[in-house]
C-alpha cells in the first residue's frame, strides 16, 4: 500500500527543520559540545559558532551582531522586550505601553501581566483587514509612554503592519518601538534601520530553524532589565548556557533564508493565489480573512459559514491535511479567536475559521490536493450543520 499522503499546511505553526540545518546543528551535540563561556579550545569553537549564528541573524534585519541576543523562545523575546523594557523606565514614574488588540499571547498576555504590576496599557485597534489604526497609534502616545509594540505581520491571518510608518511615529515621539516579527522575520524584508525598529523578536522554528530557540534584537545603547538573570551570558541580558546547537541551527536558517528570500517568496505566492482564488471560487459562502494583498506570501485563511472550524480540521486531518483554526482554540474554551474578533467577525462568523499556511516544503501538487479535498470536506460538514440553508 502506499504511504498516505502527508499535505502539511500549517507553516505558521512551526515548520519542518531544512536538512541542511539539522546537518549544521549535529557536530554541537556530539564532537564540539563545549561551553561556549570557557576558555579551551573547545569551549571556543562553540563560543565561534555562536558568534557565526549572530552574524546571520542579523544580517537579514540590518541589524549588527551585536545588537542580537539569543533566547530560549519567541515568546522568551516579546517577554523580554515588554518586561525588561517597562520595569526599566518604572522607577522614571513611566508607566505606559500601548499595543494592539490583536497581537500574539506572547505579547498580549504580558501586556496583561504588567496591567496586574500598575502599568499601564492602551490596546490600538485594527480594521477589516487586520491593520492597526495609525491616527489611533499616534493619539494613544501620551507624555509617560515608554513603549509601543505591534506585531510586524500576523499569524492568524497573515496582514502585514505598516511598520516603516510606525517606527516613524514613535521616533517621532521620542517612544521606543518593539516589533514581534516571528511570523515576519525572514519571510519579507525587514531592515531596523530603515524602519526604526528599536527592539525585534524573532523565532526559530518559524524559519525551518529548531524549536526551543529565538532571538531578540536590542538597538545598541538601550537598555533593559534582565529577565532572566544569573551566570550573565549575552552580555547580562540572557543568562543561561547557551543552547549552542539550536542556535547554530538559528543562524543556518536565517543564512537560508535571507539568501532564498525572493525566490521563495515569488514561488509562495504563486501557491498562495492559487490556493485562494481556488477555495474562493468552488466553495460557496466562503471568505477570506485579512488582507487580500498585504499579507505573508504562505498565508491564507477563511471563514466558512454553517461550519465548524475544529470539525473542519479534524475531517481534514483525515484527509492528511494539515491546517488550523482560530475558532475553539486548544485550551478548550469555547472563545472564538481575539484576532478574528478584533477585525470585527461575529463570534459566529469566526468559529468557521481555516488557516492553510504554506512553506518551504509545499508544492503546487499539495495545492491540487487541498483543492481537490477541500470543497467536499466543507460540503460534508454543512450538510450535516442544523444551521446551514445553503
Ligand atoms: C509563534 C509565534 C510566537 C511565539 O514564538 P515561540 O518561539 O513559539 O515561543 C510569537 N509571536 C508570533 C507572531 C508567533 O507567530
Amino acid at each position: 500500500m502506499a504511504e498516505p499522503r502527508l499535505v502539511y499546511a500549517d507553516n505558521a505553526a512551526t515548520t519542518r527543520v531544512d536538512p541542511r540545518v539539522l546537518e549544521k546543528m549535529l557536530p554541537f551535540f556530539s564532537v564540539d559540545y563545549g561551553n561556549a563561556s570557557t576558555l579551551y579550545k573547545l569551549g571556543q569553537r562553540s563560543h565561534a559558532a555562536l558568534e557565526e549564528a549572530r552574524k546571520n541573524v542579523a544580517a537579514v534585519i540590518g541589524a549588527k551582531p551585536g545588537e542580537i541576543f539569543f533566547t530560549g523562545s519567541g515568546t522568551e523575546a516579546d517577554n523580554m522586550a515588554l518586561r525588561g523594557m517597562m520595569h526599566s523606565k518604572q522607577a522614571k514614574g513611566r508607566k505606559h505601553l500601548i499595543t494592539t488588540t490583536f497581537e500574539h499571547p506572547a505579547v498580549l498576555q504580558t501586556a496583561r501581566a504588567l496591567e496586574k504590576e500598575g502599568f499601564r496599557v492602551t490596546y490600538v485597534p485594527v480594521d477589516r483587514t487586520g491593520t492597526v489604526d495609525l491616527q489611533a497609534l499616534e493619539d494613544a502616545i501620551c507624555e509617560d509612554t515608554v513603549l509601543v509594540s505591534v506585531m510586524a505581520a500576523n499569524n492568524e491571518i497573515g496582514t502585514i503592519q505598516p511598520i516603516a510608518e510606525i517606527g516613524r511615529i514613535c521616533r517621532s515621539k521620542g517612544v521606543y518601538f518593539h516589533t514581534d516579527a516571528v511570523q515576519a522575520y525572514g519571510h519579507m524584508p525587514l531592515n531596523v534601520d530603515e524602519m526604526n525598529i528599536d527592539m525585534l523578536s524573532l523565532s526559530a522554528h518559524k524559519i525551518c530553524g529548531p524549536k526551543g530557540v529565538g532571538a531578540i534584537y536590542i538597538r545598541s545603547g538601550l537598555m533593559l532589565d534582565p529577565v532572566i538573570t544569573g551566570g550573565g551570558q549575552e552580555k547580562n541580558r540572557r543568562s543561561g548556557t547557551e543552547n549552542v546547537p539550536g542556535i547554530v541551527g538559528l543562524g543556518e536558517a536565517a543564512r537560508i533564508k535571507l539568501e532564498g528570500m525572493e525566490q521563495e517568496n515569488e514561488r509562495l505566492r504563486k501557491m498562495q493565489r492559487r490556493l485562494i482564488d481556488g477555495v474562493l471560487s468552488s466553495v460557496p459562502e466562503c471568505a477570506l480573512t485579512g488582507h487580500p494583498e498585504n499579507r505573508l506570501p504562505g498565508s491564507c485563511s477563511f471563514t466558512f459559514t454553517a461550519v465548524e472550524g475544529e470539525s473542519l480540521v479534524l475531517l481534514l486531518d483525515m484527509k492528511g491535511i494539515c491546517a488550523s483554526t482560530g475558532s475553539a482554540c486548544s485550551t478548550g474554551s469555547l472563545d472564538p479567536s481575539h484576532v478574528l474578533m478584533a477585525i470585527g467577525l461575529s463570534h459566529e462568523t469566526s468559529h468557521g475559521s481555516l488557516r492553510l499556511s504554506l512553506g518551504e516544503f509545499n508544492t503546487e501538487e499539495d495545492v491540487d490536493y487541498i483543492l481537490q479535498e477541500l470543497p467536499g470536506v466543507v460540503a460534508r460538514l454543512r450538510a450535516m450543520s442544523p444551521v446551514w440553508k445553503g
